[in-house]
């Protein structure tokens, strides 16, 4: 029997995502991740196109079809859209995905799309202006919005939204939330704010268990859907009156780690097996030519028995992850 190359863990799970992030650099402040803005650490430059296409095609030839280009904001860096260009043109890649905060979303929708990015995750933590603003210190909610507009009319295959719950912000806007996605093709997902180095006395303050989300949309007639093979671990709840679906990601939660099947790339080129829990191992020595690609993808596979069965974050312990923009979330 012939078996397809797959990157899998010794706890049995399979890895066919990447999640790789192209620039630490945000243009927002989020309350949340980089509240005093991004601050520039180190020297180093983030890998240059070179350098992705030949980390692409690695873990590509190891079984890797989905890939998600995260930041930061990837779409301060100029070449953003050659990068997604050239990505979705590796052979085995069969999805290309990004996640961004949006801006400048309405004007730019077609170019991604153009580029071969077919599915958008954008970032939008309140439906209200005013919180918008507080939360992220850009008064964009109206452009982000009509940039969601623009995506589906540019024909993006999947369009979700991204929305950290945060007690005393959103929490009190769940039927806004179930009223915007009623009449739109799109996925809503609950984030729960996780703790990080730097935000323990905001995470103490405004984190919110998913359970309050989906006690909620139980009592209101929403249902669970059944979980398809390979997704990751997002509940996804339906109801029949609504045309969007609305999804929690709940980290805290037990058993989130056993559907894990994701790997993520800083933008200064470390391989992290978890989002959270270690400094990452640094593979950039092997983008430099294409005559290490076998070495590389050996360092990857090799890589795949240091994954640990789960996080840490029920001990308190955010390992050594500043804010998610070091890393993309
Ligand atoms: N800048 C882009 C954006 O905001 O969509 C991509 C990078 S951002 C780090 C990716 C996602 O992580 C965003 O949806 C953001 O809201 C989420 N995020 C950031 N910090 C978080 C935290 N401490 N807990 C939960 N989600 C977080
Ligand atoms: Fe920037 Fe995204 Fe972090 Fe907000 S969540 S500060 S947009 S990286």
């Amino acid at each position: 029997m012939i078996t397809e190359p797959h990157l899998a863990d010794n706890f049995g799970r399979r890895f066919p995502y990447l999640r790789l992030s192209v620039t630490d650099v945000c243009n927002f402040s989020c309350s949340y991740c980089l509240p005093d803005g991004y601050k520039k650490t180190g020297c180093e430059s983030f890998l240059n196109q070179e350098e992705i296409v030949r980390l692409v095609k690695a873990f590509a030839a190891l079984g890797v079809w989905k890939i998600r280009l995260t930041g930061g904001e990837p779409t301060v860096r100029p070449d953003f859209v050659q990068i997604a260009q050239r990505v979705a043109s590796i052979q085995g890649i069969k999805k290309l995905a990004f996640t961004t905060n949006g801006y400048k979303l309405p004007e730019r929708a077609q170019s991604y799309y153009d580029a071969g990015l077919r599915a958008i995750n954008i970032s939008i933590d309140s439906l209200n202006a005013e919180k918008f603003k507080a939360i992220t210190k850009h008064d964009r909610l109206e452009e982000i919005l009509d940039g969601l507009d623009a995506c589906h009319d540019a024909g993006f295959e999947s369009v979700k939204i991204n929305t950290v719950l945060l007690k005393g912000y959103n929490d009190n806007e769940l039927d806004d939330f179930i009223t915007f996605v009623q009449d739109k093709p799109v996925s809503l997902r609950f984030i729960e704010l996780m703790r990080t180095g730097d935000n323990q006395d905001y995470f103490s303050e405004h984190h919110l268990p998913g359970t309050a989300v989906t006690e909620k949309l139980l009592a209101r007639g929403w249902h669970l859907k059944p979980r398809e093979e390979g997704a990751g671990p997002a509940q996804e709840f339906a109801h029949k009156g609504s045309k969007g679906t609305i999804g929690l990601i709940a980290p805290y939660s037990k058993d989130f780690c056993k559907s894990c099947n994701r790997l993520r790339m800083s933008a200064k080129g470390a391989l992290h097996l978890c989002l959270f829990g270690e400094r990452g191992y640094p593979l950039r020595h092997l983008l430099q030519s294409d005559d290490s690609s076998e070495e590389l993808q050996e360092k990857i596979m090799a890589l795949m028995n240091f994954k640990k069965s789960a996080h840490f974050l029920h001990d308190n312990n955010s390992g050594v992850r500043d804010h998610l923009a070091s890393i993309g979330g």
